[in-house]
């Protein structure tokens, strides 16, 4: 396919400033987390497109944590965010900066404010300062404290800074225009009072600067040239302009893009959270969960992650993706770069009557069909092997090419074998396991006499494999919510099936010691990631990242009809 380049609108509008020479030809973005959780997919977005503009045109990408709120901020997830932005392979190099940094010069610009007749303090309570605020559909009023005098905004402010004031007394606010069409236009608050430790400024603020008036200065200060952000903050952009306007300060642009959706799972941090502390999944870092951590953990790749969001673009208009077009880049990804092993998920012991007891022989395998520089490795055969259980019926279906009493498979790079009897538990009834025979002429898995055999069966010798658990997933929430049910009725929602964890796996034994983080096929299976939470000494725990089956050609095709 030709790579024709077609600019998004927000590249559009770089390329379009970099011609008039808006800001001097300069490109310089960032990307501005609030380390209230963990990153989720819907901000790889954001960080893929502040970055990867700033690359493309020569630019600078910021990473500013928004420390605004005391009370919803931890270390963990500042230490999370920095990981996670590396891992999807983006680098802010020296420039990491946080809000809480500006909070002095924030107080002056406040002062300024204040100075200038365009912000005053105010006694009324958060529910009067709601009730004031009007709606939609009617004006506000103004607050009995809009016209204090200057001298004396700048003693309360001071004395609110000061700690005079218990939390929730007083308010600053901006003073512009309470029957604003634009409801942020009301008056907005700039300044709560909140005796809080924050955790990099400690106890020396009891007042903390709101969003709107931090972001656009902060985004000021950096010098930034195109500020990025999701489509919410749309109504949120006069006021930026506003703030930036009054103080005469240096202006960047707010451009809004639509943010990201998925099917079958929720991107919100505060949604995220409510599933970790409803114990609803086991962690951030389930791998269920759509964080990148999560993400990981599954085996997803950065550039699977990356090529998906090359695929998905920037908009205005807000979508939903199926998140089969996220497993598909996976798949796409890993089918070049995994390497194929053979792992038996429900194990069924397999003997080989005549095959010699004691007897080891090597087999090879390639390691990636796709990719002939990956080479092969070598599999020990014997006489006592492990099949998958779903690989054997007794009252085979029609066109059933597996194992059965009397029929004749290959297993891979090994032999053919044919299966001549059972051995039953003698309590259950249940088949414990098969009595074969092979040929010894169809080393390789071919007949000497060219006979065709065409079921192909992966398997692993059995005093030579390891154990391991693995954990198959699948998608967090269920399609649909059941009736009456709201779609973030988690109780409700989540689907019961999304987890399965299966003991007694038996793997080849070279994934003895995979490192944690280490992805392969397993054949006719699925991919695989060796969990590096939970993998331990003489047993490992693989997650599984996505099936064979592709389902995203179908859902595209019946998209494109639709
Ligand atoms: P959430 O709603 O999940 O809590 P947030 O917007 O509150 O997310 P922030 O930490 O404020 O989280 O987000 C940092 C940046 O990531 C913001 O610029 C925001 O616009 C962007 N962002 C957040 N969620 C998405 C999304 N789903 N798609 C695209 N961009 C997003
Ligand atoms: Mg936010």
């Amino acid at each position: 396919m030709p790579e024709e380049r077609t600019l998004d609108f927000i590249r559009s509008i770089v390329e379009e400033d970099l011609r008039t020479g808006k800001y001097d030809g300069r490109v310089h973005t960032r990307f501005p987390p609030e380390p209230n959780g963990y990153l989720h997919i819907g901000h790889a977005k954001a960080i893929n497109l502040n970055f990867s503009i700033a690359e493309e045109y020569g630019g600078l990408c910021n990473l500013r944590f928004d420390d605004t709120n005391p009370c919803m901020e931890e270390e963990e997830y500042v230490d999370s965010i920095m990981e996670d932005i590396h891992w999807l392979g983006f680098d802010w190099g020296d420039r990491l900066y946080y809000a809480s940094d500006y909070f002095g010069k924030l107080y002056d610009y406040a002062v300024q404010l204040i100075e200038m007749g365009k912000a005053y303090v105010c006694d009324l309570s958060p529910e009067e300062i709601r009730e004031y605020r009007g709606s939609l559909t009617e004006p506000g009023r103004n607050s009995p404290y809009r016209d204090r005098d200057v001298e004396e905004n700048l003693d309360l402010f001071a004395r609110m800074r000061a700690g005079e004031f218990p939390d929730g007394s007083r308010t600053l606010r901006a003073r512009i225009d309470m029957a604003a069409s634009n409801m942020n236009m009301r008056d907005p608050v700039m300044y709560r009072i909140l005796h809080a430790t924050h955790h990099r400024t400690g106890d020396e603020w009891c007042i903390y600067p709101m969003y709107d008036f931090t972001h656009c200065l902060s985004d000021s200060i950096e010098r930034i040239t195109h500020s990025n952000c999701s489509i919410e903050f749309e109504d949120h952009r006069a006021l930026y302009d506003w703030f930036l306007d009054e103080l005469g300060v240096y202006h960047p642009q707010q451009i809004e893009f639509a943010r990201l959706n998925l099917t079958r799972t929720v991107l919100s941090k505060r949604k995220l959270k409510r599933l970790v502390e409803e114990g609803h999944v086991e962690s951030w870092d389930d791998p269920r969960m759509p964080t990148l951590a999560g993400l990981r953990r599954r085996g997803y790749t950065p550039e699977a992650i990356r090529e998906f969001l090359r695929r998905v673009g920037v908009a205005k208009t807000p979508t939903t993706i199926e998140i089969e077009l996220l497993e598909h880049c996976l798949r796409e990804d890993l089918n070049a770069r995994a390497q194929r092993v053979m792992a038996v998920l429900r194990p069924l012991r397999l003997v080989i009557e005549n095959y010699p007891e004691g007897r080891v022989e090597e087999v090879e395998a390639i390691n990636n069909p796709e990719d002939s520089s990956a080479g092969t490795r070598k599999l020990p055969f014997s006489r006592e092997l492990f099949v998958e259980r779903t690989d054997f019926r007794e009252d085979p279906p029609k066109k059933w090419f597996r194992l059965a009493p009397g029929r004749e498979v290959r297993l891979k790079h090994g032999y053919l074998v044919t299966c001549n009897d059972v051995v039953r538990d003698p309590s259950s009834g249940e088949v414990v396991e098969l009595r074969c025979e092979y040929d010894p002429e169809s080393r390789g898995g071919e007949a000497p006499d060219g006979r065709k055999v065409r079921g192909t069966l992966h398997w692993v010798s059995a005093p030579h494999a390891v154990d391991a658990e693995v954990r198959l997933f699948d998608h967090l929430l269920l399609e649909e919510p059941p009736e009456g049910v709201e779609e973030t009725d988690f109780e409700n929602m989540i689907n019961p099936d999304s987890r399965e964890a299966l003991s007694g796996c038996k793997l080849e034994p070279g994934l003895g010691d995979a490192e944690p983080g280490t992805i392969c096929q397993f054949m006719r299976q699925g991919y695989f990631c060796a969990d590096p939470a939970d993998s331990r000494e003489g047993e490992s725990v693989w997650n599984r990242s996505v099936s064979l089956r592709d389902t995203w050609a179908k859902i595209e095709k019946s998209q494109s009809r639709g």
